[in-house]
């Protein structure tokens, strides 16, 4: 179900911008999200979100970035896709995500996407002006095995769709890499899996890959993730409760092996598995010397 509602705020900032993705100011424009992934974390009592497949529509998320963007004296990072997929289906119809790069774009402030649909490549021209300052898109990918994925993330387009998107993007000059995370125990720790997703990396021509090897499991999102083991992978619930029992953490097996594998794979292809994040520190003195006006350039 679709519903459309007034939020009353719509950024928020963080002191420190994140270490993994250097995210300083965080949007959500809908709530709930169409992809479905089963471990999807955001179904976790904290985000107060009670049914995750009703999707809420912020109506007037636009209006208010054009209120609170301007008013950021810090010119940092804003990211998108964080407790949903800022391309899921839905923003076909509304434009949301579209409407909020516009006017980011016009403010010159630098972006971060997360997603893991090929409808990002529509705002390709965008795209194409944020990087003049910084722009950089990150596909998560946890398989490379078609038919798992559809097990595991029902309403995302396949990862050969994602691949694809990846290779477009980076042709283009956009700033394009790989999410590898959770790593599901049991289902997609293994070596396989994980130099499969290497090698497309390498072919798509991703410049990064952020992996973590496991997965974080609370309440109500492990329930719910429970809930379908049950009924896609039998037997397997009870071998997380036997290792994990009410852990949040959950590593993947063997994940010492599989860490070192990733880096050598990475290595090999010249991948790398860190993201270079937009350098706030210089384009803020920059900016707030010279030219409040003026781009900053690319970290
Ligand atoms: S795409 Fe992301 S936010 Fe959406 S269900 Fe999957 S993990 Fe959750």
């Amino acid at each position: 179900m679709i519903k459309e509602i007034t939020a009353r705020t719509l950024l928020s900032s963080s002191k420190h911008p994140d270490p993994w993705f250097g995210v300083k100011y965080t949007m959500n424009l809908y709530r709930g999200c169409q992809h479905q992934c089963i471990y999807c974390d955001s179904r976790s009592e904290c985000y107060q979100i009670e049914d995750f497949a009703e999707i809420l529509v912020k109506v007037n998320a636009i209006e208010l970035l054009k209120k609170e963007l301007p008013s950021k004296r810090v010119k940092g990072t804003v990211g998108l896709g964080s407790m949903n997929d800022c391309y899921m289906p839905v923003e076909e119809r509304f434009r949301l995500t579209r409407q909020a790069l516009e006017f980011v774009a016009r403010h010159c402030f630098p972006v971060h996407i997360i997603t893991k649909s090929d409808l990002v490549l529509r705002d390709l021209d965008l795209l194409r002006e944020i990087a003049k300052v910084y722009a950089a898109v990150s596909f998560t990918i946890t398989t490379a095995d078609e038919e798992l994925a559809a097990k595991l993330e029902p309403g995302a387009p396949s990862p050969s769709r994602r691949y694809q998107a990846i290779k477009t993007l980076s042709d283009q000059g956009i700033y394009t890499g790989i999410t590898l995370m959770p790593v599901l125990p049991f289902i997609e720790d293994n070596e396989e899996n994980i130099l499969a997703i290497v090698d497309r990396a390498r072919e798509a021509g991703a410049k990064y890959i952020i992996a973590s090897f496991g997965m974080t499991m609370r309440d109500r999102q492990r329930a719910y993730y429970y809930g379908k083991l049950d009924r896609l992978f039998p037997g397997l619930r009870e071998r997380y409760e036997k290792r994990f029992g009410d852990q949040y953490s959950c590593g993947a097996l063997s994940a010492g092996k599989l860490e070192k594998m990733f880096q050598e794979a990475c290595a090999r292809y010249s991948i790398a598995t860190r993201m270079t994040q937009y350098a706030m520190e210089t384009s803020q003195l920059q900016l707030g010397l010279f030219d409040p006006g003026a781009h900053a350039g690319k970290a």
